[in-house]
């Protein structure tokens, strides 16, 4: 979560806006596609002690931002353990998440990847409406 009064020189935003290839850490929308400025994400959200330093940034859409808040750890649904959420900078996204058939919606498939899509509401019933419509055009889901 980034507050609304951290700031982030400009250099280093456009570092990280490299680094994360314009698109969320956490639902991989790029900014073309959402048609607003990603947002800064504080991996380790400042509340809980995280910096303004490149290693703790990347950058997350403004729902996932929100969602994520000052939220580290969740819940795995199916062991109840308590875990870690997703790392965009330090974790491979397809080694934790994979596509359904359709292609709509995004699955965890370890126990970081599964907590990780209930905290952010990965799959909430507003974020798979526009998937439906990129799959049929082929701009979803990113194949990397
Ligand atoms: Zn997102």
């Amino acid at each position: 979560m980034t507050s609304p009064t951290s700031h982030v020189p400009s250099r280093l935003r456009a570092r990280i806006q490299a680094q994360a290839r314009y698109r969320c850490g956490y639902c991989l929308r790029h900014q073309d596609l959402l048609g607003m400025p990603l947002t800064i994400d504080h991996i380790i959200p400042q509340v809980a002690g995280g910096q303004t330093i490149e290693e703790n940034l990347w950058l997350a859409c403004h729902r996932c931002n929100r969602n994520k808040s000052a939220q580290t750890h969740a819940l795995d649904p199916e062991t109840g353990e308590r875990i870690g959420l997703f790392n965009p900078r330090q974790q491979i996204l397809s080694e934790h998440f994979k596509w359904n058939q359709d292609g709509t919606h995004i699955l965890g498939t370890t126990p970081c990847g599964r907590a990780t899509v209930i905290a952010l509401n990965l799959n909430n019933a507003e974020i798979v409406l526009a998937p439906q419509r990129w799959v049929s055009v082929g701009w979803w889901p990113p194949q990397d």
